[in-house]
């Protein structure tokens, strides 16, 4: 079964904050709430979750400046943000957007309009969950039939190794560190050491075969998928993998 996206719920008023926590728990939603700025960098550092819910007027620091610090920083400036508040005004409106929300709600609202809001940002920032085949070189991945495939050879993968290969493939030439790697497959669990991506990693190596050769270990930055891995100069590029 699929994991409830987790929504971190950052409001001051708690009847409003109960509301909300309950409306999305039965919708599915894995709700944290937290009732200020301080609170709220907490959970954050915690765990990452899917969706942020910011209020605006927050006693101490606001939403806004909380949207902005989140933003600024590596680990969390892609969290999705919805920004709740009170004020309709273009002006703020604006200002919010401007701080790094991605979405903004004004209060009233209904549970169905937040509903809506979020799922229309966690399709728009989780293209590793749609539909779609990714390709490198000889190497075919589809997320709708769970399958892949070298040059039209089936492959046998198991679901972490499906995943990581997923993110290497769509993000193919490039330099993933262990630690983003944990961050954008494993979804930023703090429990899981960077000792695992390297298991997985030879795991999904010995589940490629041949192309095995295409994940790359990058000498004290990280992995990289490349079709390049497949020419006799990979080893100029990258460590052997078999050695
Ligand atoms: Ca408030």
């Amino acid at each position: 079964m699929k994991k409830p996206p987790r929504v971190l719920v950052v409001e001051d008023e708690p009847a409003i904050a109960e509301l909300i926590a309950v409306n999305l728990k039965h919708n599915g939603f894995a709700p944290t709430m937290a009732f200020d700025a301080e609170a709220a960098r907490r959970e954050m550092n915690a765990e990452l979750p899917d969706v942020v819910l910011l209020d605006w007027m927050l006693p101490g620091e606001s939403g806004a400046s909380l949207a902005r610090y989140w933003r600024q920083h590596e680990r969390t400036r892609l969290v999705p943000i919805i920004m709740l508040t009170a004020k309709s005004d273009e002006a703020d409106k604006v200002q919010g957007l401007d701080a790094g929300a991605d979405d903004y709600i004004t209060k009233p609202f209904s549970t169905k309009e937040l509903l809506a809001r979020i799922r229309a940002l966690l399709r728009r920032r989780s293209p590793e969950s749609t539909d779609d085949v990714v390709q490198v070189g000889l190497l075919v991945l589809d997320t709708a039939t769970y399958r892949v495939n070298f040059g039209g050879q089936p492959l046998k993968i198991g679901p972490t190794e499906f995943k990581l290969l997923h993110y290497l493939m769509k993000h193919a030439e490039r330099v993933h560190s262990r630690g983003s790697l944990l961050d954008k497959v494993w979804g930023d669990h703090v429990y899981i050491e960077e000792r695992t991506v390297d298991v997985h990693i030879k795991r999904l190596r010995e589940s490629l075969g041949e192309a095995g050769a295409m994940v790359e270990t990058v000498r004290g930055a990280g992995y990289r998928l490349s079709a390049v891995g497949l020419t006799p100069n990979r080893a100029l590029t990258a460590d052997n993998p078999s050695a």
